[in-house]
């Protein structure tokens, strides 16, 4: 027996037509062909019928005699039990067949009376494959889903579990330098040196693997947020490096938000440190932070002066680990700016960057204003 026809066997079709020769001819064609048939004259036996067992698909007249079909698909689609089920609509060569108001009613299909036995065969099994491959595909992503959870999970336990040997190494190190600096000679100094450095980078870069596993664990508690503080908060933790730098930074007045607010400080936070980082040699970092509305959302825009970034580059650098100098030219562990879209990715907005090469960049990203609710 070939797959398609064992599919058949378990199809199982619910056919309702107030008509007994209707219900005859349809379930003649659908038998021969091998499939399990169920039939019903009239609409509440057959929303009954599908409710306590779900069939694959259902034929289901226009024309009930108590009620029609439009209704019974529409009860049938707002229970979640049923509303997976295509429909597909019977009606009559000479019935006003009101297309509109079937597919606004979560019809899928129809076929007219008299029956072409062919047409019939075409449209249910193509509308039965359909439903397969969307199973197929929505089992899918909750595999997927749930694959990134794990490794996610694994990322974070592997990160944190590597802290204490790494604090350990760097510790002794260091103890080293300070205890015997004037007996060790050049050579092992710059060993020594090196394993320190090598020690805190890869610290600097299991904190940031920490940090992005961490945003999908924090509670996602969703709130108006005011960006002017979020602003505020931002610029405390730069100061050093807004002064050190002398970082030409301008702000505009900020709205208010739907969001968390420890990640819009984060969001906000890794952009401009960016911003100041990627400078020009011998130019100062100017930046400037706005927000426009856009019908029901904010456009923020931070903008920069600095290196700019080549047009085939400006959606991989959002991916993680994605560095486009060396440590050395630029020091960073390539998360900055994933944490930057998981963040916005949660916030349900959108981030994205234009950029000339050699004259500056400017980082968009989007967030709900604050009568949107974000929280279900
Ligand atoms: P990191 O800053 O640690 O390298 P990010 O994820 O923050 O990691 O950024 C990824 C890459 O995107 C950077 O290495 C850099 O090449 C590029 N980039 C990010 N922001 C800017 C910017 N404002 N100007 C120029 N290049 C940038």
């Amino acid at each position: 027996m070939s797959h398609e026809q064992n599919n058949r066997l378990t199809d199982d079709i619910l056919i309702v037509d107030d008509t007994p020769d209707n219900l005859r001819v349809l379930s003649s064609i659908l038998t021969n062909r091998g499939f399990k048939v169920r039939k019903s004259l009239d609409g509440h036996g057959a929303i009954t019928s599908a409710k306590a067992t779900p069939p694959s698909i259902i034929l289901l007249d226009i024309r009930l005699p108590e009620i029609d079909g439009y209704e019974i698909c529409q009860i049938l689609k707002a229970d979640p039990n049923t509303s997976h089920i295509p429909v597909i609509f019977i009606s009559a060569l000479d019935d006003i067949l009101d297309k509109l108001k079937a597919f606004k009613s979560g019809g899928i299909d129809y076929i007219t009376k008299p029956f072409q036995e062919a047409e019939v065969l075409v449209r249910v099994e193509t509308q039965l494959r359909l439903q397969k491959l969307q199973h197929q595909l929505i089992q899918r992503n909750d595999e997927l889903a749930r694959f990134n959870r794990e490794l996610e999970q694994f990322a974070y336990v592997v990160s944190h579990d590597l802290q204490q040997p790494l604090q350990t190494m760097t510790g002794f190190a260091q103890l080293l330098i300070l205890k015997h600096q004037n007996n060790l000679d050049e050579t092992s100094y710059e060993y020594l040196r090196g394993i320190l450095e090598s020690g805190h980078r890869a610290q600097q870069l299991i904190q940031d693997l920490l940090g992005y596993a961490q945003i999908e664990h924090q509670t996602q508690k969703f709130e108006s947020v005011d960006c002017n503080v979020v602003m505020a908060k931002v610029l405390n933790n730069l100061q050093t490096i807004i002064s050190e730098k002398k970082v030409d930074l301008t702000c505009e007045a900020l709205p208010t938000v739907v969001g968390n607010e420890t990640q819009l400080i984060q969001l906000l936070q890794n952009l401009i440190s960016n911003a100041i980082k990627f400078v020009r040699p011998l130019l100062s970092p100017q930046v400037r932070i706005t927000a426009t509305q856009q019908n029901r959302e904010w456009l923020f825009e931070v903008r920069d002066n600095g290196i700019g970034i080549d047009s085939e580059n400006l959606t991989c650098i959002f991916e993680v680990f994605q560095r486009l100098h060396t440590d050395s030219e630029y020091p960073g562990t390539g998360i900055g700016l994933a944490i930057c879209k998981k963040i916005v990715d949660l916030h349900r907005g959108r981030i994205w960057v234009e950029s000339q090469l050699g004259a500056g960049s400017t980082f968009y990203f989007t967030l709900a204003a604050s009568s949107e609710r974000l929280n279900n």
